[in-house]
């Protein structure tokens, strides 16, 4: 038979191992960490309390050690929605603990009650662990794996459930509180999963800050750091698999290739730094015009390359015309100097059974007609220059 002691001395242990992982993982600046840490660490505090039940005051081991478990319950909760970028709800959060403290605290002085006191706490878990789920599924970042996302809304579910279904079996027992209320094998099976609430879904939670350091990461060597736009290599890749995509669905798809007019001389007037402050000012107008589908890289110094699905030429030659007006519009302060800029660009819109590189080079020589032709001008690839 299992003994419910040994099952939350095993909790306890593991909590205070996760809470050195969780503490190590601080470091990675991820929003929710502290949290977590937070949760852990009142489960650490609180689980022992409940072990020496009997021999420190129920005050101590009743009232302050579920008051812990709730706060630590709603901790992890505000460290999902921090690490998801949304409000915690800290006043909410902070109710539904103090409700367990009245209730336990009621449960115990006015009335005393076990089954009670095991209702209200399981059902104050119960509720957590499905508002948990629902956060999870609901807020998964998109664009990427939901699995670490769904495993942990999945084990939120279950446990939620399993204490559900404790705190209903506490309701059928006699109201008069004996210890050997616990003691039926499903009491303590189910009590023995409860204690291990915490060290799984913090576990969960690693799994969620790890698929969010490999994002990081990916991001890092894709997109380019002065500008935020995508990297060469990284708007290659993209572009690629999209032309893949195209050969088999037939959707128009356009390349856009902007270059900024007379840069050498930008930097000459206003440094380096002033000519890095217009890359940064273009790449934010552009991006502000953009669709979400849309992909802007810097595939050069100066110049930028934008993949438009679903886009035919006459669509991309519009937008075209847009970034170029708006750039010649634009007024970009650097110091006590106003620098103004101009670009010209290419644009091609992928032909039936064409690659990349064939698109790519089409878009490379209308930009170079738009240089040629003086400038501050967008050319559209004629389609013999496919051949
Ligand atoms: P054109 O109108 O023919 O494009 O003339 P241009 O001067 O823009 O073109 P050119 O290719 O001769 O020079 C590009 C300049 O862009 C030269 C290079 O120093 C500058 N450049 C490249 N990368 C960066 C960068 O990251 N920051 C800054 N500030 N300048 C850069
Ligand atoms: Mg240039
Ligand atoms: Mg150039």
């Amino acid at each position: 038979m299992l003994d419910p002691g040994v099952a939350i001395a095993t909790s306890a242990l593991m909590s205070f191992v996760l809470l050195g992982l969780l503490g190590s993982l601080l470091r990675s600046g991820k929003a929710g960490i502290a949290e977590w840490f937070g949760a852990n660490l009142a489960v650490v505090l609180a689980l022992p309390m409940i072990l020496l039940r009997g021999t420190i005051p129920d005050s101590v081991s009743v009232v302050v050690a579920n008051v812990l478990l709730a706060l630590g319950g709603a901790a992890y909760y505000a460290g999902c929605a921090r690490f998801l970028g949304r409000r915690p709800y800290w006043p909410i959060l902070l109710a539904g603990v103090t409700a367990v403290g009245v209730a336990v605290i009621y449960w115990r002085y006015a009335v005393d009650s076990i089954p009670m006191r095991v209702f209200s706490t399981t059902l104050f878990s119960a509720a957590f662990c499905t508002a948990l789920a629902w956060m999870l599924v609901r807020h998964a970042p998109a664009g990427r794996p939901t699995y670490p996302y769904r495993v942990t809304a999945v084990i939120a579910l279950t446990f939620g459930a399993c204490q559900l279904a404790r705190g209903t079996y506490f309701l059928t027992l006699d109201t008069a509180s004996t210890p050997s209320m616990f003691a039926t094998a499903g009491s303590v099976l189910l009590l023995v999963i409860a204690a291990a609430i915490m060290p799984i879904l913090s576990m969960s939670a690693m799994l969620m800050v790890h698929d969010a350091l490999l994002a990081d990461a990916h991001d890092a060597a894709n997109r380019d750091f002065l500008t935020g736009a995508l990297s060469r290599q990284g708007f290659e890749a993209l572009a690629r698999r999209y032309v893949d995509r195209v050969q088999m669905q037939a959707r128009p798809l356009s390349l856009l290739v902007l270059d900024l007019d007379h840069f050498k001389r930008i930097n000459d007037t206003l440094g380096h730094a002033g000519g890095d402050t217009v890359l940064r000012a273009f790449v934010q107008m552009a991006q502000a015009q953009l669709r979400p589908t849309d992909a802007l890289g810097r595939i050069g110094g100066e110049e930028f390359a934008l993949l438009l699905p679903e886009t035919d030429l006459d669509g991309a030659m519009q937008l075209a015309e847009r970034l170029r007006k708006a750039a010649a519009g634009q007024t970009v302060t650097i110091g006590a100097q106003v620098c103004r800029y101009s670009l010209s660009g290419g644009v091609a819109a992928w032909l039936h059974g064409e690659s990349f590189d064939r698109l790519s080079a089409r878009a490379d020589h209308a930009l170079y007609d738009a240089k040629h032709q003086g400038r501050n001008r967008i050319c559209a690839a004629h389609v013999a220059q496919a051949a």
